[in-house]
Formats: structure tokens, sequence, C-alpha cells
């Protein structure tokens, strides 16, 4: 229940259709900017992360100037640096592109073991409900190993992400015990996130994180979130407005997504 909602309780006036709405805001998707924009360079911190937390307590981004990768865990802001460091980040810290959501399992399930990215994404995709929505998605589970990248902070003026992808740094962590934190989005959220799975990696010990390209799941346990509105923050910020956003970004964001060797 919202802080909106629970005042409204404490005056006893409540009509019980006002509180199912704000339960409902529980179950939204909200992001700040576009993946296209982050795909055309817009790096700029558009958004306090400060201001971004009363909408969700799990999620994943990055940060002004796409200073390594963004995970947020219980309400804890992660940052793993391209460095291979991983710390917490206090909420001052600006973002120019943020998914998150008030994480409450709907569903939970039980992978079979010994699964990779790639089965995992076919195992699941066949379980969900409906194409047509989003999911959160959380597995805490033993991994017998987890690939992952981050990206170095860039400077002015921006490179496209798939030209600022090609310093990423490519970490592997082998018998590791850790969360996967990411979202599933339905193929008509092209351009504005990422359609399929984007999962990010926060290990138990949070020493190690980053975006998932692999790993190779010994068990675990998979929590689902089932996320039926969509708010988006779009910038009022020059670099944002000036961007032209028609294009069809979708090559690039698959060449961004498949990197999975350091040059
Ligand atoms: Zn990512």
């Amino acid at each position: 229940m919202t802080k909106h909602c629970r005042s409204l309780l404490l005056l006893l006036t409540l009509p019980l259709s006002i509180c199912a709405q704000a339960d409902e805001d529980a179950d939204t998707l909200y992001q700040v900017s576009t993946i296209d924009a982050l795909l055309a360079g817009v790096y700029q911190g558009v958004a306090e992360i400060a201001d971004v937390l009363p909408h969700g307590d799990f999620g994943l981004g990055t940060f002004e100037a796409l200073d390594g990768e963004l995970i947020l865990l219980d309400g804890i802001i992660y940052q793993a640096a391209a460095s291979g460091e991983v710390k917490e980040m206090p909420p001052a810290t600006r973002t120019p592109f943020i998914s998150v959501t008030h994480f409450a399992a709907d569903q939970r399930l039980s992978p079979p073991p010994d699964q990779n990215y790639e089965t995992f994404k076919t195992w699941l995709e066949t379980r969900l409900p409906s194409r047509n929505i989003a999911y959160a998605i959380r597995v805490d589970g033993d991994f017998k190993s987890v690939t992952y990248r981050s990206v170095p902070r860039q400077e002015q003026p921006y490179p496209p992400l798939l030209e600022a992808s090609k310093q990423q740094r490519v970490f592997q962590q082998a018998q590791i015990t850790g969360t996967l934190i990411g979202f599933w989005c339905p193929a008509f959220t092209k351009g504005v996130n990422v359609p399929g799975f984007h999962l990010h990696f926060l290990s138990d010990d949070r020493r190690h994180a980053g975006h998932v390209l692999d790993f190779d799941l010994t068990k675990g346990e998979l929590e689902i979130d089932l996320t039926n509105g969509w708010e988006i923050m779009l910038p009022m910020s020059p670099p944002f407005l000036e961007t032209d956003l028609g294009e069809d970004r979708s090559a690039a964001l698959h060449s961004v997504e498949q990197h999975k060797s350091t040059p």
C-alpha cells in the first residue's frame, strides 16, 4: 500500500476503489527515459535516483555518463563499475536510464537444474501467462558460472551505446551465489525498453555485479511479478529533446546485448 493510501486510511474516509487503484501502482514498471535514447548516447543524468525510489525498490539501469551498471535490490542502489568494483551509491546519484518496480512475487517457480541463459529463457517464456504484459524477474540461486559486463564512464561528446559498449569489461565468476534482477518486456516495447529479457546480477557477498551475458544456474528459486502498469518519465533536457528517436535501433540493441568478449 502506498504512503498516500495509508494516510487516507488514517482519515477513515477512504473509498475502497481508491485503495485498489493505489495498490495497482505496485504493479507498475516505472522508467526514466527510453532505451533508444541510451543507444543514441543520451547519458546525461536526467533524474536523481532519490526521485525514482518512491516508484520501486527493484530494478536496473545505468548512471550519469554511463558510469557502470546499476542494480536496485531491496531499495539499495549498487554500482557495478567497469573496474569490477561494486559499491552502494547514495540516492542523490543521477541516472540517464532506469527501470524499477515495487517487487512483489505473483508466482514462484523452481527452474530445472543446470540451465544456461538460453535454456532458461526458453523455459520461462513458455510459462509466462501472456507475452503482452511485463514481468519483473528475480532469481536467487547457486551458479556454476555467471558472465556479466560493465561499461566504463564516458566523456562528452558521448558516443552511441554500440561504440561505448566496445570498451566493456567482461567478467566471469565460477561457483557463486547471487541474484538475477531484471525484467521481461513485450515485443511492442521496442524503442522504449528492452524487449525480452534484461537481467543484471548481484552476488550474495555484494562484491560482484553487472549486466548478465550468460550464466549456468545450478539451482535456484525464481519469482516473477506480473507488471501491467507502465509509467515513463521523458526527460525535458536538450540532449533528449534534440535527439532523433524516430530511427529503428533494434539492430544496435541486439549487438549491444550480444557483445560477449572484451575487445
Ligand atoms: Zn543492462
